[in-house]
Parts: structure tokens; C-alpha cells; sequence
């Protein structure tokens, strides 16, 4: 398994109490494939997310990323495992105003200490393949909400991640744009052999996905079959 959360419990601080985000979450995705999680608003989408990039360390149990068990791990090993291993879209494309769209990955490679050389060929090829190399040398601003979600997916692949984690993508498109950045995600995930959670609250786009995931109240529940 690329990724695999192993009986997870997340609490927050909540007045004199705690709120339970995760309770007991277990979750296995394979290398290329693509599990949806879906559920209502507050039930713990995003903090699954969150927990399975090492963003936040729960309570209790482990999650493994590539082989590699996190728990110990300090501080410094996480944000290489995260740097190295880890692709995260959130719901806003957080992109950098004054960098063009071929810029916003060739930064993720000089992060990585990669060669600016190989970075520059990586960059315009993921552009390529999410449909925006005509734009690889648009700023944000000169491009639509859509090809801003596109650059967003095609920067978390820059490092090729073992595992790509991805909150609400379609948010802020309309319903054809949509059912697109999820297609690209799901082609993505199969082509690059990339185990990928894709966080969503709109059943709608979900025709292709391997596998969905319901959470309520914290509690994740395999579903059969895509629907
Ligand atoms: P979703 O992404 O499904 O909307 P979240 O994971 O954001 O759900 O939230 C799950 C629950 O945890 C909600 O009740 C939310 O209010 C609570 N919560 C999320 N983040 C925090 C936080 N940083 N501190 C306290 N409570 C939080
Ligand atoms: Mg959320």
C-alpha cells in the first residue's frame, strides 16, 4: 500500500471537552489507485486529509506512507517525507501572484534541491498533460478558475509523490469543469501509479473513481461501487 491510515482517532479541544473529528479510520489505497471520500460538511473530510499528510499527528494509530511508518518520525523527517513523498491540492489554488504557470512548478523542484535543468522539461511536460501548456507562461491572473485548479494539480506532481491528497478540487467550478479536473485527477492517478484520496462533497463528478468512502461523524464507511 502507498498509503494507509491504520486505525486513526483525532480529537480537538472543544470548551471543557473534546470533539471527535476521527474516530477509529481505517483507510488503504494502493499505488494508482483513486479512493473518493465524500460526507457532509463537518464530518471530518478535511481532517483525514490533513492527518494522512502528516500535517496533524492524531491521537492514535499510524499512518504509512510509501513503506514507511510516521509515527516518531520528528519534525524536520516529516516535512522531507511531505516534500518527497506527498502531493496536496487544497480547495483554493494557493498559487504565487507573480510567477507563471511553468514558475509555480519549477519552484517545488528547486525546493527539492532538483536539477533547474530537468525541472524546466518536468514542468512543461505536467502542463502538458493537465491541458495547459498554451498557458505555461500565463500568471494566475491571466488564467480561468479552471486552468488555476489545473496548475494546482499539475504542481503537486512535481516531485512525482507516492501519494496525492486532494480537498474539494471542484469547489469553485461549474459542473462540466468539474467532471474534467476529476477525470484529469482519476487519469493521473492510473498513468503515474499514484495512490490518491479525493475529498468531495459532490457525488455527481464520481463516475470513474476505483472506490468511494462515506465519513459521518467522523466514521468512514467503504462504499461498494462508484455510483
Ligand atoms: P469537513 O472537511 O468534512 O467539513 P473537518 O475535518 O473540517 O470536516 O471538520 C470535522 C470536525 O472537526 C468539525 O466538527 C469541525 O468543526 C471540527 N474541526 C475542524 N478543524 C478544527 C480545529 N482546528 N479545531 C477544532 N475543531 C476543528
Ligand atoms: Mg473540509
Amino acid at each position: 500500500m502507498s498509503l494507509s491510515l491504520t486505525d486513526i482517532t483525532l480529537t480537538y479541544p472543544d470548551g471543557d471537552s473534546r470533539l471527535t473529528a476521527l474516530d477509529h479510520v481505517t483507510l488503504d489505497v494502493p499505488k494508482g489507485g483513486l479512493t473518493a471520500v465524500v460526507g457532509p460538511s463537518g464530518s471530518g473530510k478535511s481532517s483525514l486529509l490533513a492527518v494522512a499528510a502528516t500535517l496533524i499527528t492524531p491521537d492514535a494509530g499510524t499512518v504509512t506512507i510509501d513503506s514507511t511508518a510516521t509515527t516518531g518520525m520528528t519534525r524536520d523527517e516529516l516535512t522531507r517525507l511531505r516534500r518527497d513523498k506527498i502531493g496536496i491540492v487544497f480547495q483554493q489554488p494557493n498559487l504565487l501572484p507573480a510567477l507563471t504557470a511553468a514558475e509555480q512548478l519549477q519552484v517545488m523542484a528547486r525546493i527539492a534541491g532538483r536539477s533547474p535543468a530537468k525541472a524546466h522539461g518536468r514542468a512543461m511536460e505536467l502542463l502538458d498533460a493537465v491541458g495547459v501548456a498554451a498557458q505555461a507562461g500565463r500568471r494566475p491572473h491571466q488564467l480561468s478558475g479552471g486552468q488555476r485548479q489545473r496548475v494546482n494539480i499539475a504542481r503537486a506532481l512535481m516531485n512525482s509523490p507516492a501519494v496525492l491528497l486532494v480537498d474539494e478540487p471542484t469547489s469553485a467550478l461549474d459542473h462540466e469543469r468539474g467532471a474534467a479536473v476529476v477525470d484529469l485527477i482519476t487519469r493521473l492517478t492510473h498513468q503515474q501509479a499514484i495512490a490518491t484520496v479525493l475529498v468531495t462533497h459532490d457525488r455527481t463528478h464520481l463516475t470513474a473513481v476505483d472506490r468511494i468512502a462515506e465519513v459521518h461523524d467522523g466514521r468512514l464507511r467503504l462504499a461498494t461501487a462508484p455510483c
